[in-house]
């Protein structure tokens, strides 16, 4: 008999922060289902949200970071990625009180979506 559990989460896309319960059987994420008591989103999702696990299993999605030079992506390391990435924030001089949520999700895709 497989193992199933419903696990409590939070969407990851934006920072509204739905909550959801991912059903996990065996280690693998199966689907999602809705958290109705939760107190911002009450059961409701939006597309993304709802879509979260096509994101996961997409046999397209890179598991690496990937550096653009001369027009192709090259794999790398995530230290050479990190290193990169804090570097390039530290040119630009990053320093605002109204850095948003989509901002930040960004920064944090660079390393798997090409520097
Ligand atoms: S379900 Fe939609 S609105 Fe809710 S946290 Fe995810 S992306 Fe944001």
């Amino acid at each position: 008999m497989k193992q199933k559990q419903s696990v409590p989460s939070v969407c990851p896309y934006c920072g509204r922060g739905c909550g959801v319960y991912v059903i996990v059987e065996e280690g693998i994420a199966k689907n999602i289902e809705y958290m109705e008591d939760h107190p911002v989103c009450q059961g409701a999702l939006c597309p993304k949200g709802n879509a979260a696990l096509q994101v996961v299993y997409d046999p397209e999605r890179l598991r690496y970071p990937m550096k653009k030079e001369n027009g192709s992506r090259k794999r790398i390391g995530w230290d050479e990625s990190t290193n990169l990435i804090s570097s390039k924030l530290m040119a630009n001089t990053i320093c605002s009180s109204s850095i948003t949520s989509a901002f930040l999700f960004l920064i944090a895709s660079l390393p798997v979506h090409g520097l």
